[in-house]
């Protein structure tokens, strides 16, 4: 048998020990035999496994050479695992085929950065199904005026329609995680309007500027990211939004209005 490696809390390792949320996972993914599965973590193989039983690919991609290695020896006999040694960051992504699910339990330390990683590669993927620390699930679906709703909640929103599935309870994983997490499922191009190109450049831009200072009105939120006043005022006053409104009150389809309106404007300060 090959040898197990003690879990490193600096990589994020809390393995999932309970067959049923491994269930419940598949459930939500309602995955077809020819289905290509992306796995980010696959750590010592809990859902890597059954997705191998369930599909005839599965190209996994984990930082950590000793998991590599015992998963290597472990799998040895799937032949759907393409097992990669690496930072998910870093991964081609370019080598996906067009519409790959992406499953994963990630690690919470960078779940963020690989989020936004992972919708920067929509266009090859059709749909994720993400377990997360539960904070960081809920701001994703998150509603305009709640205490979550935020950055992340407004480009999720944007780029994808995200449904928040199941709670998964801190004692399903070893060692034992200090929050809960839970599971969410991110599937197609939601609240896609009719945009043109580099429009997505732009509503990054102004959802950035708009939420750099939280506490802070909209104009003087947009203002302190060196955006021209004035100019501004007018963008707003076109759509009639109030310019003593914060970032947070603002609805997605709000922030895509905005957008149209400064973008002939030219008023952004681009970096
Ligand atoms: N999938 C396994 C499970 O559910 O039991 C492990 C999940 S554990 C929360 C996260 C896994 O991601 C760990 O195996 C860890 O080594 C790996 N990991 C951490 N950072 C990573 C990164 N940047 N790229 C790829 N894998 C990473």
């Amino acid at each position: 048998m090959p040898v197990l490696p003690r879990p490193r809390k600096r990589l994020g390792q809390h393995f999932l020990i309970d067959p049923n949320i491994v269930r419940k996972i598949l459930q939500v993914a309602a995955l077809n035999p020819e289905d290509v599965v992306f796995e980010i973590g696959p750590g010592r193989g809990a859902l890597t496994l059954a997705l191998c039983e369930r599909v005839a690919r599965v190209i996994a991609v984990e930082i950590d050479r000793l998991l590599v290695e015992y998963l290597a020896q472990t799998c040895a006999q799937r032949d759907a695992l393409e097992l990669h040694h690496g930072d998910a960051l870093d991964f081609p992504y370019d080598t996906l085929p067009a519409g790959t699910v992406v499953i994963a339990n990630l690690p919470y330390y960078v779940s963020t950065p690989l989020v936004f990683r992972l919708l920067e590669e929509r266009e090859r993927i059709d749909r994720m199904v993400l377990m997360l620390q539960r904070e960081v699930a809920e701001r994703m679906v998150a509603a305009p005026g709640s205490r979550d709703y935020g950055l992340l909640s407004v480009v999720t929103q944007y780029l994808t329609k995200p449904r928040k599935a199941f709670v998964v309870p801190a004692s399903c994983f070893r060692p034992v995680p200090q929050v809960d997490s839970a599971v969410v499922c991110l599937t197609g191009q939601a609240a896609r309007h009719p945009t043109t190109p580099g429009f997505d450049d732009v509503f990054m831009k102004v959802v950035r500027a708009a939420f750099a200072h939280r506490r802070k009105t909209l104009i003087n939120s947009c203002r302190e990211e060196g955006w021209e006043e004035p100019v501004l005022r007018r963008a707003l006053e076109e759509i009639n939004i109030d310019p003593r409104r914060r970032a947070e009150t603002l609805t997605v389809k709000e922030f895509i209005a905005l957008t149209h309106s400064v973008r002939p404007l030219g008023l952004l300060k681009v970096h």
